[in-house]
């Protein structure tokens, strides 16, 4: 079996027993779908958002809604298709509103899933999209406006922090530093 199958099998493995998740509150409130993540599992970069919206719990697919294709168009500016990547969130169940999720949820689901997925995917850079993200990473008293576009090393993982694309579309002027982020990220991930 080549690599690629290898790990694409042994993310099947772990997505499996939480195709019906409820150990976490969020498998209460209203989710449909358990967002897995998608991409290419032998890649060398990882996105990592915050968790589900409204589009991805109904398509059952990271980053498709209005963000997401913000996120796509900007990763296609710099050469990279969602193909070439790994898309995931967080927290696998979208939160009811769209609300952060409660640090339980995170802990929870980056524990059974993220850390396991990254485990298996073993990316050179994992770039984190917003606070909540790069949170889960790098615990709570981190100021994305400070970290971002810097790499910062923890547990033998390479993190590159940047904007969540939801605030990119409230505040434009940020877009350029949102790209040149992960326009970074690629590069320091050899998928360049
Ligand atoms: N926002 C996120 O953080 N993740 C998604 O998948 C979609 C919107």
């Amino acid at each position: 079996m080549d690599a690629k199958t290898y790990k694409q099998e042994l993310l099947e493995q772990l997505y499996e027993p939480y195709k019906k998740c409820n150990m976490c509150p969020l498998g209460a409130l209203g989710r449909k779908s358990i967002v897995f993540g998608e991409g290419n599992p032998n890649t060398k970069l990882m996105l990592v958002g915050e968790g589900p919206g409204q589009r991805e719990d109904a398509l059952c697919r990271p980053f498709v809604g209005r963000s997401g294709q913000l996120l796509t168009k900007v990763l296609e500016a710099i050469g990279l298709s969602r193909d070439q990547v790994f898309i995931t969130n967080v927290v696998k169940c979208r939160p009811p509103n769209n609300r952060k999720p409660l640090p339980n949820e995170s802990e929870t689901c980056t524990n059974l899933l993220l850390f396991k997925q990254i485990k298996i995917i073993r990316p050179a850079i994992i770039c984190t999209l917003g606070a909540s993200a790069a949170q889960a990473f790098l615990g709570n008293n981190i100021k994305i406006t400070k970290i971002r576009g810097k790499i910062f090393k923890k547990n033998n993982l390479k993190i590159i922090p940047t904007y969540h694309p939801a605030y990119i579309l409230r505040n434009n002027r940020e877009l350029e530093n949102f790209a040149s982020d992960i326009k970074l990220a690629k590069k320091k991930s050899t998928l360049d």
